[in-house]
């Protein structure tokens, strides 16, 4: 059996507020609550106040091609931008991306030991727009791809192995 994390999200909820995305970047941040942006966020508040537009996007995969192709989504009469509800971490938009680095960000649901009795995002949502569930499901266990790997991947595939390998080896001189 696995474990299955699963943040709900109910959209009806959401005011706007972005608390989840100023305690996310808190939590991430190196020493842990050092600095606070939200662009180093895993969570993302799709924001129009004119349309009364409020949708909180939770960083998903790492993905190096865009797709070739866009959807466009009409709710309740209002008309969402292409790409709104994708959770990708994508060449084609800045979302999801360390502003200073570049590197990708995903949603890590705020792992720690001991662990968190919820994620942050969801403690600090006061709306109730964020809960959270675990399930047991089938299957195996997938191992798991920290964050440090999914950087270095991308970085790779960016720069070439040979040159990553070439700035890891002057920074360990330092
Ligand atoms: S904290 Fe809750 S209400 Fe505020 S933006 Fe995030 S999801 Fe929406
Ligand atoms: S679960 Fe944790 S890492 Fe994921 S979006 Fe919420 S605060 Fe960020």
């Amino acid at each position: 059996m696995k474990k299955v994390k699963v943040i709900k999200i109910d959209v009806d909820k959401c005011n706007g507020c972005r608390a989840c995305e100023v305690i996310c970047s808190a939590f991430h941040a190196a020493p842990k609550y050092s600095s606070t942006n939200p662009e180093r966020s895993r969570i993302r508040t799709l924001f129009d106040p004119l349309k009364d537009i409020y949708v909180p996007v939770i960083a998903g995969e790492y993905t190096e091609a865009e797709c070739n192709g866009r959807d466009i989504y009409t709710i309740n009469g209002k008309e969402y931008d292409e790409c709104s509800f994708c959770r990708a971490s994508c060449p084609s938009r800045e979302l999801f991306k360390e502003p200073d680095s570049g590197l990708p960000l995903k949603c890590d649901m705020c792992e720690e030991e001991p662990p968190l009795s919820e994620p942050m995002c969801v403690q600090w949502c006061l709306n109730d727009a964020l809960t959270y569930e675990e399930r047991e499901e089938e299957g195996e266990e997938e191992e798991k791809r920290r964050e440090m790997e999914i950087g270095l991947e991308s970085l790779v595939k960016k720069h070439g192995v040979k040159t990553v390998m070439d700035t890891v080896t002057r920074l360990a001189k330092h």
